[in-house]
């Protein structure tokens, strides 16, 4: 496993399984080790009751974000809906509750990480929301497209487009 850089960022998953289905650190460690990896993914899992299990430690790259490793994987239990074939919010409160905490947690250590999902990297659905839609653009430390200033204001580099039968020599 290679070692981890200052992480670039925190990105979050869900475990893609059925909605109120218990699944331990353990299980997902088994299922990411038979597809050849040596450890669980991420770094952190968040049970059910909003548990705070560890993964893999900080000490390595995680194995949850094609070419985004260098980062710090934190995946909820859940996903999907109950039938387990329609991904779904199913992040419960004591999950999102553990979650924030564990991001300040994070931020304290490694300074401000900003929060992606990994549905940002990966046409994937996972975690089954829009991280800035559910915690606010704040929360992400994100930019709010919406409250940065239009540099074009006031200023029309192209400028009018005179036709050019108007242009006329100087006398
Ligand atoms: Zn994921």
């Amino acid at each position: 496993m290679k070692k981890m850089k200052k992480p670039q960022g925190i990105i979050l998953h869900c475990t893609a399984t059925p909605e109120g289905r218990s699944v331990t650190v353990k299980s997902i460690r088994n299922w990411h080790k038979a597809r050849g990896w040596d450890d669980v993914g991420y770094h952190f899992v968040i049970g059910l009751k909003g548990e705070l299990w560890a993964g893999r430690s900080l000490e390595f790259q995680g194995a949850h974000t094609k070419g985004h490793n260098n980062s710090v994987g934190v995946a909820y239990v859940g996903g999907l809906t109950s039938d387990g074939h329609t991904p779904k919010d199913t992040l419960t409160e004591a999950q999102e509750a553990t979650f924030l905490r564990l991001l300040e947690t994070l931020r304290a250590k490694y300074g401000d990480l900003a929060l992606q999902g990994h549905n940002e990297f990966s046409s994937k659905a996972c975690p089954s929301f829009d991280v800035v839609e559910k915690f606010g653009y704040e929360v992400c430390l994100r930019d709010d497209p919406s409250t940065q200033e239009d540099e074009s204001e006031g200023d029309d580099p192209d400028g009018p487009v005179l036709p050019l039968d108007e242009i006329v020599d100087e006398e």
